[in-house]
């Protein structure tokens, strides 16, 4: 049974096949086919956390394109993007490399600056630096509810013509004369020049026998922190290196803490919890460099998988060697929401052949000699 004729199936509705959708739609009849519903892997259990310009130090268009975007889509319909720098806190062991990078990058015109412990306590009262040689302040950095993001996204893409189909797993391509025709799925074929797959840590499984792709699961975690006593307006967002854990405030004065991330075996089974011994973490860290979270409660915590690969970039490309009109984005290691902007125009300037406005050559899939899923996973926590 053949469903329907479109210009375009995306396969994944989480946060980067909604982004592609909306960029999509304007100038193209677009189908996204989702498995189960809009947001409902990685995307909605995301921290949320904006921080493209500390994570492309080396490539500043591509953090700055993202950015942008997020400023201008601020106030859309639900959609808010809250602006907050992110402070490195620098032990000891790091500073001389800390300030390096700092007058390396701020002569190249990066907004990063070093502060020393007591500037940072006195701009951020709850901080408590003793254990630190200073911080890194990194600016155009800021959080969003990442479903909220999603959703908003979705809505603008329906609104410029895009169909969301839920519950509707793709099960494989349809190819002929080395080109793909469509999808697969139990409901029916879905016929269309281009196909974007946008599955996940899921999408190089469906793909396996088209194109080999160097991505890997991995499991990451949170917990919010009711700190009894607010954390205020003004509260940064952060990271330590060495630690593996991230930090935000919530709108309410909570705090978020992020991080622990390890390889996966078993995507489908692994625990959506946080482990007791990331708990038992951030209990031991928090109060070392803040002040008021001796007696902090517990709110929540999760964990999510996502996508990894072996340099911790994204693969947004049509790869030479897969059948012609399909495009792959997955790997977004940590970083899919705030990338989602920068994917959906490099898929545009794939499928519609236009200019990219920022180089794509981060995202090529040649950059990697070996394509196997089975390398070292690396775990990030923003610049890190
Ligand atoms: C705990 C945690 C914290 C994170 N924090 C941040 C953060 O602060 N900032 C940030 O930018 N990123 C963060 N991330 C990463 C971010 O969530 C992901 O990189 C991003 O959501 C990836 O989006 P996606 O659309 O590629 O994948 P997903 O959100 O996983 O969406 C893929 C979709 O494809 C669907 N699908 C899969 N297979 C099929 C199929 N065969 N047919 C149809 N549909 C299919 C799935 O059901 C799913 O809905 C975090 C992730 C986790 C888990």
């Amino acid at each position: 049974m053949s469903c329907a004729n479109h210009d375009v199936v995306v396969v994944g509705g989480g946060v980067i096949g909604c982004a592609v959708a909306r960029e999509l739609a304007a100038t193209h009849d677009v189908v996204v086919v989702e498995r189960e519903r809009i947001a409902a892997e990685a995307t909605a259990l995301a921290a949320g956390e904006i921080t493209m310009a500390p994570s492309y130090t080396d490539n500043p268009p591509i953090a700055d394109f993202a950015t942008g975007f997020f400023r201008r889509y601020d106030g859309t319909g639900r959609f808010e993007f809250t602006e907050r720098p992110s402070l490195e806190l620098v032990p000891p062991d790091r500073e001389r490399e800390a300030r390096r990078r700092v007058e390396r990058l701020a002569a190249d015109g990066v907004a990063v600056s070093f502060s020393e412990p007591d500037a940072v306590e006195a701009a951020f009262p709850r901080f408590d630096l003793r254990e630190f040689a200073g911080a890194v302040e990194h600016r155009d950095t800021g959080f969003v509810d990442p479903y909220a993001f999603a959703m908003t996204l979705k809505e603008d893409a329906e609104s410029r013509g895009a169909t969301f189909l839920t519950d509707t797993e793709v099960t494989g391509l349809r190819i002929a004369d080395e080109r793909v025709r469509g999808v697969e799925t139990a409901a029916g074929t879905f016929d269309a020049p281009h196909v974007v797959v946008a599955a996940g840590w899921r999408t190089e499984r469906l793909l396996r026998d088209h194109v080999r792709l160097p991505v890997r699961p991995y499991r990451t975690q949170c917990v919010v922190l009711d700190p009894l006593e607010t954390v205020g307006d003004a509260f940064p967002m952060g990271w330590i290196p060495g630690e593996h854990v991230y930090f935000r405030p919530e709108h309410n004065g909570d705090l978020l803490v992020g991080g622990w991330s390890f390889a996966e075996d078993d995507p489908e089974g692994a625990s959506e919890s946080e482990d007791e011994a990331f708990r038992d973490h951030v209990a031991d860290l928090v109060p070392r460099f803040l002040r008021g979270f001796d007696r902090a409660r517990f709110v929540n915590g999760w964990a999510g998988v996502d996508g990894a690969t072996p340099d911790t970039r994204p693969i947004i490309d049509a790869p030479s060697d897969a059948p012609g009109g399909l495009v792959v984005a997955t790997g977004f290691h940590g970083r899919g929401v705030m990338t989602a902007p920068v994917a959906a125009r490099v898929v545009r300037t794939l499928v519609v052949g236009e200019r990219c406005p920022f180089s794509r050559a981060p995202f090529v899939l040649d950059r990697f000699d070996s394509r196997s899923p089975d390398f070292e996973f690396h775990s990030i926590s923003a610049g890190d």
